[in-house]
């Protein structure tokens, strides 16, 4: 998927028009926003939670050598077969390699944002392969033709009405609008797709090294049906996945439910350890783990390693008033929100992406619900960094900062210039108290006003309360 990210500022600007979106974005607030704070309070130790992951998933980077190596020897002492892929094209070579061994002409596919990440879909479809995506959210988007918008919820741009229409238009049946009857449509639907193929693919959630399980979790069961029903079954992964025992796992499980929709655990957790054995009724005969890096191992041992705790919960973007203004779309490749603006300019460049960390408000709300304590506001400022450093922010911001540069770093200066633009604002608004234009400001007042200052700085009003006679010379 080739990154549009630069067009974020339109496509935001656009997306704030657009009511339906606007009404759908609305619900995230009430339901999983409200869902996470509910849990998290009903959980006493939620907090040391929090950082017990933290701890699990930093100890696992610091030993990622060990662990992979761990993990591949168990995955083939279970009987699986461990690739690794170093890029996204060498990942997709892997999965289709894998494809026409097994003869497969259909795939069923539950849903992973690493897969999205390597552009399996639109290689599997170039190749004559067909693609069945068996998530819901996932399933409706396939149907428009368009990429994921959140991390949890592909489809959550859309209203019910939306889905509605798609499913009137596909199915060709009559125009449902009770949301149960709808996902009984889609259950008809893809029930029978499940039986045509040849290869199911999903993704994991964990990657255990102590047994060399793999840990998915779906609200739906596609992905037991996905995995369990075909011969064959590709697992498409990252290396930040993995974590050392089945304990650590489940203390991660604990939060990533409770931060992603507020549930105490996700409907269905499913731990595979190899392919089918001889005793059991079902299962796939293969097991092929797809296992990426696509520069995740250049962000060890640099600022972005923190990184690589993600989750992948989408508690971040739940929280984001800019996600929730401007939609996934807006971001313009695979991974939205804060953790998006964070990853995208590592896994496509920060030269086609620089706009991502600038689409924050710094307010914090991501690090301060992040379960794995991800500080991405840090993160964000370390791009705006490499932004500057390369002369990609803008030449008027360039300069600005400059000029702000000389004048904040020479205190008398500073108080001579704030004192000055406080006193000159303070007399041109004192009619209405506020101003609809103001040159250099037009980004805020083009939709709001301005309040005009007293015409006193702030450390002046300060010392003045304090009770000191003025403010430093
Ligand atoms: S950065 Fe944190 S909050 Fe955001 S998806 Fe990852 S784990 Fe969840």
């Amino acid at each position: 998927m080739q990154p549009t990210s630069l067009a974020f500022e339109a496509k935001a600007h656009a997306a704030l028009d657009n009511p339906a979106l606007q009404s759908a974005l609305g619900s995230i607030k009430t339901g999983w926003q409200a869902g996470r704070s509910r849990a998290a309070e009903a959980l006493p130790e939620f907090e040391a939670l929090r950082d017990r992951g933290r701890d699990i998933k930093n100890h696992t980077l610091q030993h990622l050598d060990l662990y992979l190596e761990m993990f591949e020897t168990k995955l083939a002492a279970a009987g699986g077969q461990l690739h690794f892929a170093r890029d996204a094209a060498e990942a997709r070579a892997t999965v289709l390699d894998l494809c026409r061994t097994a003869e497969a002409r259909a795939v069923t596919k539950s849903k992973s944002m690493v897969a999205e990440e390597i552009g399996i879909n639109e290689h599997l479809e170039a190749n004559g392969i067909e693609r069945i995506e068996t998530d819901l959210g996932e399933y409706i988007i396939q149907l428009r033709k368009e990429p994921p918008s959140h991390l949890v919820g592909p489809a959550v741009h859309l209203t019910k009405d939306q889905v509605s229409d798609l499913f009137a238009e596909h199915h060709g049946g009559p125009r449902i609008e009770d949301p149960a009857a709808l996902v009984a449509e889609a259950r008809r639907v893809l029930r029978e797709k499940y039986f045509q193929a040849d290869i199911g693919i999903t993704g994991a959630n964990f990657l255990v090294a102590e047994t060399g399980t793999i840990v998915t979790v779906t609200n739906e069961g596609n992905a037991e049906l996905t995995q369990g029903l075909p011969r064959t079954h590709i697992v498409i992964t990252s290396l930040e996945k993995l974590v050392p025992t089945i304990d650590d796992a489940f203390t991660l499980l604990r939060l990533l439910a409770r931060s992603a929709t507020g549930q105490e655990f996700s409907a269905y957790t499913t731990l595979v350890t190899g392919p089918k054995r001889p005793a059991d009724l079902d299962g796939p005969d293969r097991l092929h783990v797809v296992l990426v890096d696509n520069g995740r191992t250049k962000m060890l041992g640099t600022a972005l390693q923190e990184m690589l705790r993600c989750i992948r919960c989408g508690a971040c973007m739940n929280h984001c008033p800019v996600y929730l203004a401007a939609g996934g779309h807006a971001y313009g490749w695979v991974y939205v929100g804060p953790m998006g603006s964070v990853l995208t300019p590592q896994f496509a460049g920060i030269e086609e992406t620089h706009t991502l960390p600038n689409a924050s408000t710094f307010c914090g709300r991501c690090e301060a619900v992040c379960p794995v304590r991800i500080p991405l506001p840090k993160l964000m400022r370390h791009w705006r960094e490499v932004q500057f450093e390369k002369g990609l922010t803008p030449p008027t911001a360039r300069y600005g900062l400059r000029a702000w540069g000389f004048v904040a770093t020479r205190p008398a200066l500073y108080r001579a210039v704030t004192r000055a633009a406080a006193a000159v604002l303070g007399l041109l608004g004192r009619g209405t108290g506020r101003f609809r234009h103001l040159p250099l400001a037009g980004g805020w007042t083009q939709s709001r006003d301005l309040p005009a200052p007293s015409g006193t700085t702030f450390m002046a009003a300060w010392a003045k309360q304090a009770g000191r006679p003025s403010e430093p010379k």
